[in-house]
């Protein structure tokens, strides 16, 4: 992390230095000089370095931020923003906090009649191992319901 006081140290190191010129005639001083201006020279490496940190933690930062902004989530489902404005998905929203895109497909064997699609997640997010140990689990996937006109018409069925 980005520390200032290195900064307050550089400065006091220049300040004696310029107190010693005040009165410079000879050697000893000549190089105490000296060894303010490798102090003042270390400090500031110091802080270059200090800097350089910072601008990879400036980066990272950016990158998240951009991140996030290319998702948004309604109907309880994350939708991808492509570069034109037009939204790509249903996503799984657990899965996007995962790091990881991965897309809704149909709840099969349901009936999908109806002004929504029941969607799940297929890599699945219930741990049935928990279960014999004991603790309280979803014993279903979540499904989400995401209205049609949201989705291209052959969305689900790619002919
Ligand atoms: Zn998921």
């Amino acid at each position: 992390m980005f520390d200032p006081s290195s900064i307050g140290a550089a400065l006091g190191s220049v300040k004696t230095i310029i107190d010693l010129l005040k009165d410079a005639n000879d050697k000893q001083l000549a190089f105490k000089i000296n060894a303010e201006v490798a102090n003042v020279q270390g400090k500031l490496l110091e802080v270059q370095q200090q800097a350089l940190g910072l601008q990879l933690d400036n980066q990272e930062l950016r990158a998240e931020i951009e991140k996030s902004k290319s998702y948004v989530q309604h109907h309880s489902v994350i939708w991808k923003l492509r570069s034109d404005g037009t939204e790509d998905g249903p996503l799984c929203p657990a899965c996007i906090g995962e790091d990881r895109e991965m897309r809704l497909v149909l709840v099969p064997h349901f009936d999908q009649t109806g002004p929504f699609w029941i969607v799940y997640c297929p890599k699945g997010h219930v741990d049935h191992r928990a279960k014999t140990q004991g603790f309280q689990v979803q014993k279903q996937e979540s499904t989400y319901h995401v209205p049609k006109e949201l989705l291209p018409e052959n969305y689900f069925y790619c002919p």
